[in-house]
């Protein structure tokens, strides 16, 4: 079977995240937006542990349910508008952590069991690893890898390409920060599988499309998400499919979307060639750091200058959160009751935001709406106009 997976969220212990981000919100939330399974993030902090523990059951081998307990809680989008009834089993979770190792790159871990999260925890040398979602760790990525794959673990770069917090940001190659092939990539919002293949090292490598979200609502979740074939839903099927490279399809962003797509400013936004970015050592004349854009730092370790696609490969679709797509045709804000019912309605519907970006005929959209059908067959034949982000600051969709 196929299933729609997002493997990096945060829990509320990270910096920065929602509070309504909680286990039975996130199984309903991710079932609406259209995703089968959804990592729990944050699996190293002790009282979201207890949080994920206490609500949510064994499923099957190392794949987590929400208890019957925690599932009435009805959710409301906002204080007037209701989320759709829909009759679909919920999301299934699977363990999953972000951390960042002493060179501050940012590792994405998937581990096999809840016990498996509480044992290796233990031997995490970190000061923050109870207050932070994310902890830091002082430990490089080669160790962090031998240590997750001694309880069994998947390991790989988040956001492999950004400024900040990257693997890439730190070193030329993946090698030097493992000494080893990491289990897949993630591409990160601001780069897709049409760039990354340019780069000769992550031939052998499954891309990873995660949202990265630190909020529940469905602009956030699934934002970016994975197509996997899998043989059942249990962890060791899931890590055969990694292994065996059975990522069937990438959906995410344009990278032109991305807050990191070109390189600019990162307090007045404005962008730079990469040349003109140097002569100025990095100094915008506003006097802000200039960050090198993931399309530069690609074009620095690219081999190619067009992609080289593995035969393994898939096809990677650019998709952009339903809600935002309203928000952008109608000129008015993500979370106005305007923009809500509309959603609403759509995935009434359809059954799914899912199926309305990606499956649903584009004459059924136009049925109900036909302004927005026009945006989602752009965004399905690939011809949005787009200002480019950088230094932060997301890109913007340009409508005629
Ligand atoms: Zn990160
Ligand atoms: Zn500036």
């Amino acid at each position: 079977m196929i299933i729609n997976s997002d493997l990096h969220v945060h829990s509320p212990y990270s910096m920065a995240t929602s509070k309504n981000m909680l286990i039975s919100t996130i199984a309903y939330q991710s079932k609406l937006k259209g995703l089968d399974l959804i990592g729990t993030g944050d699996a190293f902090h002790p009282e979201w542990l207890k949080i994920i523990e206490s609500s949510t059951e064994p499923s099957k081998t190392g794949i987590y349910s929400v208890k019957e307990s925690e599932n009435g809680s009805k959710v409301q989008l906002l204080k007037t508008v209701d989320a759709p009834e829909i009759e679909a089993e919920k999301c299934k979770f699977i363990l999953t952590a972000e951390i960042e190792d002493k060179n501050r790159v940012h590792q994405l871990i998937i581990l096999p069991s809840i016990e498996s999260a509480y044992e290796i925890r233990e031997e995490l040398p970190s000061k923050n690893i109870n207050k932070e979602g994310r902890p830091r760790i002082d430990m490089d990525g080669a160790e962090i890898m031998d240590l997750v794959r001694d309880y069994n673990g998947l390991i790989g770069p988040s956001h492999a390409f950004t400024p900040w917090t990257s693997i890439y940001k730190e070193f030329d190659s993946i090698y030097n920060c493992y000494n080893d092939t990491p289990d897949f990539l993630e591409l990160g919002l601001s780069a897709d599988t049409n760039m990354a293949d340019r780069i000769e090292e992550l031939q052998d490598i499954p891309f990873l499309s995660n949202s990265d979200a630190h909020s529940p609502w469905p602009h956030r979740l699934g934002r970016e998400f994975n197509e996997i074939e899998i043989k059942e839903m249990t962890f060791n099927a899931f890590k055969d499919a990694i292994k065996g490279k059975k990522v069937v399809g990438n959906y995410g962003f344009d990278p032109r979307l991305g807050k990191y797509h070109e390189t600019g400013c990162v307090r007045c936004y404005q962008l730079f060639s990469i040349e003109e970015a140097r002569k100025l050592k990095m100094r915008c004349p506003c006097g802000g750091l200039i960050k090198i854009g993931v399309k530069d730092r690609i074009s620095d370790m690219a081999k190619w200058d067009e992609a080289h696609h593995p035969e393994f490969r898939p096809q990677y679709t650019h998709i952009l959160p339903l809600a935002e797509i309203i928000s952008i045709v109608y000129g008015k804000g993500i979370t106005t009751v305007f923009v809500q019912k509309i959603w609403k309605g759509l995935v009434q519907e359809f059954g799914s935001e899912i199926a309305v970006l990606i499956h649903v005929p584009l004459e059924e959209i136009s049925k109900t709406d036909s302004k927005l059908a026009e945006v989602i067959m752009a965004f399905r034949e690939n011809t949005l106009k787009i200002q480019p982000g950088a230094g932060g600051n997301y890109g913007k969709i340009m409508l005629d």
